[in-house]
């Protein structure tokens, strides 16, 4: 019977058989940490890094975003005009698609109360909306045949 060579992990001080130790430059070509304690050591490097990554991402995206904010508004400054047609064109998006906040919007001025103090319940918002669009649709087909 061979005799198992063993190996005393320098991390964990642990005393292991030579295969649970990794290949590597330490005592008989095997490293000196084993297997196990060099896992866990990869899993907090990698950890370590990922959350690093995402530090730099979070604090490049910020950094970029104010950078973008200021050159949009200087941009809308010098052409106020475009700008004012690209606030419309979103806003008329908005309008179409009927959004919950749209819905609300409308209802809350056709019954001239204060927006953000009134609890709309969902069933109303959602028979306001098809009443919209109800109504969107007669005045299209309306259009259609006085064409
Ligand atoms: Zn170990």
């Amino acid at each position: 019977m061979e005799a198992t060579i063993t190996k005393i992990c320098t991390k964990c001080a642990k005393e292991k058989s030579l295969n649970e130790f990794n290949k590597g430059n330490g005592t008989y070509g095997f490293k000196y940490d084993c297997k196990q304690c060099q896992s866990i050591y990869n899993k907090e490097t990698r950890e370590r890094d990922r959350e690093r990554k995402n530090e730099y991402k979070r604090s490049w995206r910020k950094k970029n975003r104010e950078k973008e904010n200021k050159a949009l508004k200087i941009w809308r400054e010098n052409n106020p005009e475009k700008a004012k047609a690209i606030r419309k064109r979103s806003k008329d998006k908005a309008s179409m698609e009927l959004k919950p906040h749209i819905v609300k919007d409308i209802i809350c001025s056709s019954l001239r109360i204060v927006y953000r103090n009134t609890n709309l319940s969902n069933e109303l918002i959602e028979a306001k909306r098809q009443n919209v669009f109800f109504k969107r649709e007669i005045k299209k087909q309306k259009q259609l045949q006085t064409i």
